[in-house]
């Protein structure tokens, strides 16, 4: 306490003045220690609150893979090149017939989304769900897919959803080699289209097709591809992730590296 008001204290006490009870004293600033001076801690709960829960434990994004072009509109051997929107593609699609898996469908699938999207997620092909809405990944596998976004922040309205043929293959089997060759042009040109930020296919029928390629899963996952200039990941199905729930930790670090690979 100051001199000065000690000493008027003692003088009020010695002249038998009233009881004079005081606030406590407040510390002058320069002496308040709260729990974020503590510099470990304080950076502790910044970080923790400035990190994304997705990004916690997220893999680094991993070094490059292949590097592939598209095959030029000329090399279409179509006018698939001039179509100019993404809905003169899926019109396309829609009233043509380009395979043997065209006559069987309910719809066609030609895919839906932002057009602006930064994420193209890529799939095999319609199952019957989607083969009745002409919507794609609407059914259990689309369900998964909406809570794997939904854990890394990404909503379903944001991303362009599509698959690599475009109708349903009978009893849900892969689309054989000259399906998808008939059906990949149109996908070539939703993706110069839309020219995102990021690539994930999904499945070994999306990584080798997207990539040109006759590998296993294993080796296209953990790699940054790069399909045009654009940064391609593979990872599992969805509905392999049904089949067997072990894939879904790996399946969660692929997603995480598209995320991150987002921000750049
Ligand atoms: N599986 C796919 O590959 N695509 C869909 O649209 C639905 C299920």
């Amino acid at each position: 306490m100051p001199d000065e008001r000690r000493r008027y204290l003692m003088q009020q006490m010695e002249l038998g003045g009233a009881e004079i009870l005081l606030p406590r004293a407040q510390p002058a600033e320069s002496e308040i220690t709260m729990a974020h001076d503590n510099p470990a801690a304080s950076e502790a709960a910044d970080v923790a609150e400035a990190i994304p829960k997705w990004k916690r434990g997220a893999p680094p994004i991993p070094g490059p893979g292949m590097t592939v072009l598209s095959p030029t509109a000329v090399l279409l051997g179509n006018d698939l090149g001039a179509l100019p929107t993404l809905d003169a593609v899926a019109e396309r699609i829609r009233t043509t017939y380009c395979c043997d898996l065209c006559p069987s469908r309910t719809h066609a699938v030609p895919g839906e989304g932002n057009p602006n999207a930064d994420l193209v997620l890529i799939g095999e092909g319609p199952g019957a769900t989607e083969d009745a809405t002409g919507r794609p990944f609407v059914g259990q596998a689309g369900q998964l897919l909406e809570s794997i976004l939904d854990a890394i922040e990404v909503p379903r309205s944001s991303v362009y959803i599509t698959n690599i043929v475009k109708c349903r293959p009978p009893q849900n089997r892969k689309p054989l080699p000259d399906e998808i060759a008939a059906c990949l042009p149109y996908l070539h040109r939703q993706l110069e289209l839309l020219r995102p930020k990021v690539i994930l296919a999904m499945g070994g029928t999306a990584g080798e097709s997207m990539l040109g390629v006759k590998k296993s899963l294993g080796d296209l996952r953990g790699k940054v591809h790069t399909y045009n200039g654009i940064p391609l990941v593979v990872t599992y199905h969805p509905a392999a992730l049904l089949r067997n729930p072990n894939w879904k930790k790996p399946t969660w670090d692929d997603v995480r590296i598209a995320r991150q690979l987002l921000d750049r």
